[in-house]
């Protein structure tokens, strides 16, 4: 016998109720849950894998997702591995591409299924993706092939921390820019696509990095997206903030900035600081290659490292998962070059 999923509900739009000020997190999801799962054909019910259920203290939208949160939650479905066949996040949608990607570097070494899937609109809704994304996260987490942070949205499994929020409203709401697709539903049923899963040297034994974000403080990295005319006094009053270790940098195209040397100045200046700076590009797909362009020099000069083609999310996280561990600015540096789960 298999041993049954953990589901671990944080809140988001699939387990909503309207209430006074619009929607907000609904009660008794668990019974919820399983009534609407009765409803489903008799032979898709029966081949469903069994679960354990259980919520987070306060269910949230995750909108109001912090650092601390994935922390929390890295921690809870490492306690959960040993025991379950598999984990199950659902998640609201806003934040939860930031919610896998942190998963996946804490939950490093995985050797179990972590699939995190929401709902663009709630379980009772009309016509609501909300089943069909529960069915379809617990059938990929019934498979043990699977060893990774993956998210489950629509009929498809892209990996976590090559993800993005990509829609406001449609159910296929979800993308992986640089990523192909890890798997797909077809007819009801998980199709892996081979040789796309984290290879056997990134799986090994459970090694999580269960780091303390909180230990970090409440500002450790900033995000900082360029556009036409920015000033390097802007630049500076973001990386000269108190608590600032860390910053991403979402610069043009293939890598490139201004050529402004009092911008590079302050770039250099918070290197020089030891902040760990990092440059991914603000188009979504393909990737940066800084110093291709003499426009992007002075990245290289002011020692901003590359994202290559990281999604902001897995950056960011990234950054926070690497200043909370006890490693050397040099270390650091060198595990944001090197793939730790994939993500780039
Ligand atoms: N605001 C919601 C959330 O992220 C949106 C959703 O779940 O779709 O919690």
């Amino acid at each position: 016998m298999p041993s049954p999923l953990r589901v671990i509900y944080t809140g988001g739009t699939l387990g909503m109720e309207s209430g006074p000020q619009g929607l907000a997190p609904g009660r008794d999801f668990e019974a919820r849950l399983r009534r609407a799962l009765e409803t489903l054909p008799p032979a898709r019910r029966a081949s469903l894998p069994d679960f354990v259920f259980e919520a987070t203290p306060e269910p949230i939208d995750s909108s109001a997702a912090t650092p601390a949160d994935w922390q929390a939650l890295g921690r809870r479905l490492a306690e959960c591995h040993d025991q379950a066949g598999g984990l199950v996040v659902l998640h609201g949608t806003d934040t939860l591409a930031w919610t896998a990607s942190s998963l996946a570097y804490q939950l490093q070494g995985i050797a179990r299924p972590v699939v995190v899937s929401g709902a663009m609109q709630p379980l009772e809704a009309p016509g609501s993706d909300a089943l069909g994304n529960v069915e379809a996260a617990l059938r990929f987490a019934a498979r043990a092939e699977l060893q990774e942070v993956a998210i489950a949205f629509a009929g498809k499994l892209l990996r976590g921390v090559r993800s993005r929020k990509w829609h406001t409203r449609d159910a296929e709401a979800f993308i992986s820019p640089n990523y192909p697709l890890l798997g797909e539903l077809v007819e009801g049923e998980p199709v892996f696509y081979p040789g796309r899963g984290l290879d056997e040297q990134q799986r090994g034994a459970p090694r999580f990095e269960l780091a303390d974000y909180r230990a970090l403080g409440d500002a450790p990295v900033v995000r900082l997206t360029l556009w036409p005319g920015i000033q390097a006094r802007q630049v500076a009053a973001w990386l000269e903030a108190p608590g600032v270790k860390g910053a991403l940098l979402e610069v043009w195209g293939g890598g490139n900035v201004p050529s402004d040397p009092a911008l590079l100045e302050v770039l250099a200046e918070a290197s020089g600081r030891g902040q760990l700076l990092v440059a991914i590009s603000q188009c979504p797909f393909g990737a940066i290659e800084i110093g291709s362009y003499a426009a992007g020099q002075g990245l290289v000069d002011a020692g901003v490292l590359s994202g290559d083609d990281m999604t902001p999310e897995a950056a960011l996280t990234k950054l926070v998962h690497l200043l909370a561990q006890p490693l050397d600015e040099a270390q650091r540096r060198e595990r944001f070059r090197s793939p730790l789960v994939g993500e780039r």
